[in-house]
């Protein structure tokens, strides 16, 4: 029985009053921010038995029940720090990370950029769990070469964004 682990942060009665003490709602569609200590990349820290979790994670299970523990709470809004369960979806890392790219790639314009530490750790955790540089090079539309660099320990300075019509995968870094 290798079933689906879920999420079990089942939060009690104080620790709820404790969790949206913290949130800053606001109205409309506006988002609802954590006001409590952030991760590194702007996610609310909550702590349940004195773990550290993600509070739009917690968020999520408290509006809509566990969810498979391996699964990805991604964020419409973009905006990390919200905990607003209906700025919220389930989608899988792959679709969170392309997600991302595609909404950072928009809101640069074409313009080069780097790699953030976050997508550094990312392909490192994605690498760990035996995915191959192709497919990781792909989902964050670098190259492969820039990849197996990062794996390697390079700098991430290092690498720079596929231009539109290079080949994915490919060898060149500039
Ligand atoms: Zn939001």
């Amino acid at each position: 029985m290798d079933g689906v682990k879920n999420t079990a942060f089942q939060l009690d009665e104080s620790q709820l009053s404790r969790f949206w003490e913290k949130v800053i709602k606001q109205d409309g569609d506006k988002c609802w921010e954590w006001s409590g200590s952030r991760s590194q990349q702007g996610y609310g820290k909550f702590g349940v038995k004195r773990i550290p979790q993600q509070a739009h994670r917690i968020s999520y299970e408290i509006a809509f029940g566990p969810f498979d523990a391996k699964m990805c709470i991604c964020h419409k809004c973009d905006n990390p720090p919200c905990v607003r369960p209906d700025h919220l979806f389930l989608g899988t890392h792959q679709e969170n990370t392309r997600d991302m790219i595609r909404k950072r790639r928009m809101a640069s314009d074409g313009l080069n950029f780097k790699l953030s530490a976050s997508d550094v750790l990312k392909i490192k955790e994605l690498a760990e769990r035996g995915a191959i540089p192709f497919d990781i090079a792909k989902a964050f539309l670098v190259t492969r070469t820039c990849v197996m660099g990062i794996l390697k320990g390079k700098r991430r300075s290092a690498c720079s964004l596929d231009k539109p019509g290079q080949e994915i995968g490919g060898d060149k870094i500039e």
